[in-house]
């Protein structure tokens, strides 16, 4: 029995939800107007809304569900541990049997460099016990000066105290006294806005690279603990750098001398094709933060991985028998664990990151098609992740007035067209669809795509902004 379908009145949920419930990155009174858009059920690339409608899902949930809606092993994953052992806490040396092979079956999977597992709750919490351990490295090895972080500008790592910090958008740090004096961005690797991007890659990676060494140089060699960067930027925008571009700042950064942090919340798990965005490049950080795809959004789960160097570092760095005080009750939460083991084995064994392979031929191909819309600037995309970027004069890529909320418009249009997908900042539309997507509903993606672009297209205001 579904909960909420039963209950019958979508309105009258609505008004509790309105009257109590907080959401997430939300206008709060803006919220309390709207209302909330109710979800009742999910199925493969599909959802059921409140209301009865059917959508096609072109963005994961919050891209997440990369395995699909209503796998039952996962399910059945999650019933047998909580039957079992719902919950063993990690304090105290106690220790799961799904825990530690997880542990093990994360290690083998992400590069070799990264040995040391840390299961958190999510992605905020990763990035912010990622910072945790690199503070307390650097003061255990005995470089208390090294302190500063720099991240991407339009980066995102999630909303924790310091990790909303190094988020570079500017709603997280509005009102929140942020970013601290110790967090600093440089611009990203951004093809479309960059002048030679079109024509000369490499032109993008060297400004990266050199943007990094300068920011270094301005702080000081000796006082920049760690760089911090998506592979490709998702919440800013899905920022998609050339290819050679992560590789680049990892040699960097090893030059410079401070560690190379990979956030692979987003591209980790088949999102950009292989298992890792990291993988693609050879690249090995001396962290790496990962959750979502991790167990598909059907339980909270995250990690923080460390490589030997950092792990030994803190380990060596404490007395004998004193603890390292960070963690948390569900840390290595054995049911989060036993559900990341079953769809770790649904990538695998399952044939579902091979089946994002090829849905990403579609996918790119249903992309590149809108480049030629009146609309459309930019189609950009790595495996199954990928974004329009709206611009209402192509050849000088001017964008659309803010306040025509171009984006929002064309988001709630397709809604109302039967799909999902995301409207950021500065006209872009995201799109993150489940590794499980068929060619027929890529095709049918692109169809409802298009058509909401033509229609919200029609509209006079938006003609006249042309
Ligand atoms: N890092 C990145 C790259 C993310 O995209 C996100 C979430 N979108 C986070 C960290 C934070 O993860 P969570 O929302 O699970 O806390």
């Amino acid at each position: 029995m579904n909960p909420i379908s039963d209950l019958p009145n979508i309105a009258a949920l609505g008004a509790i939800d309105r009257a109590h419930l907080i959401h997430p990155v939300s206008a709060w009174r803006t919220h309390e107007q709207r209302g909330p858009t109710v979800l009742s059920s999910g199925r493969g690339a599909w959802l059921t809304d409140g209301e009865g409608r059917e959508l096609l899902d072109g963005f994961a949930g919050l891209w997440c569900v990369n395995v699909g809606y209503g796998q039952e092993s996962v399910v059945q994953a999650a019933a047998e541990q909580m039957r079992q052992l719902p919950y063993a806490t990690g304090y105290f040396h106690y220790s799961s049997e799904p825990a530690i092979r997880l542990a093990e079956k994360l290690v083998q999977i992400t590069p070799a460099s990264l040995t040391r597992v840390y299961l958190t709750l999510g992605g905020s919490e990763a990035v912010d016990a990622a910072v945790r351990f690199i503070v307390q490295y650097y003061n255990a090895i005995g470089k208390p000066a090294k302190k500063h972080f720099i991240a991407l500008e339009r980066g995102y790592h999630g909303s924790s105290s310091t990790g909303a910090g190094l988020t570079a958008l500017p709603a997280f740090h509005r009102g929140f006294d942020l970013p601290l004096p110790t967090q600093h961005y440089i611009p990203s690797p951004n093809p479309y806005r960059h002048a030679e991007g079109a024509t000369n890659p490499q032109a993008v990676i060297d400004a990266s690279v050199a943007a990094l060494r300068a920011k270094v140089a301005e702080l000081g060699a000796d006082s920049v603990a760690a760089f911090f960067c998506e592979p490709i930027q998702g919440s800013g925008g899905v920022i998609v750098p050339p290819k050679g571009w992560l590789k680049a700042m990892r040699e960097a950064a090893r030059e410079l001398d401070i560690l190379f942090v990979v956030d692979e919340v987003i591209t980790g798990f088949g999102r950009t094709g292989p298992m890792f965005a990291c993988e693609a490049e050879g690249v090995e950080p001396d962290l790496m933060t990962m959750a979502k795809g991790l167990t598909s959004g059907y339980v909270p789960m995250g990690a923080t991985m460390l490589s030997e160097k950092v792990y030994a570092g803190i380990a060596d760095g404490a007395p004998p028998g004193v603890s390292v005080g960070h963690g948390a009750t569900y840390s290595a939460h054995p049911v989060g664990a036993a559900v990341a083991l079953e769809v770790l084995r649904l990538y695998q064994e399952g044939g579902v990151l091979a089946q994002g392979q090829r849905g990403a031929l579609h996918f790119a191909a249903g992309l590149d098609a809108l480049r030629s819309h009146p609309l459309v600037g930019d189609a950009r995309h790595r495996g199954l992740l990928g974004a329009l970027e709206l611009v209402s004069d192509k050849a000088s890529k001017a964008g659309f007035d803010p306040a025509l909320g171009l984006a929002d418009r064309i988001a709630a249009a397709a809604y109302r067209n039967g799909v999902v997908f995301r409207a950021f900042a500065d006209n872009i539309l995201g799109f993150a669809p489940a590794l499980i997507f068929s060619e027929g509903e890529f095709v049918e993606l692109f169809a409802r795509v298009k058509k909401t672009l033509d229609e919200v297209l029609a509209a006079p205001d938006v003609r006249a902004a042309l």
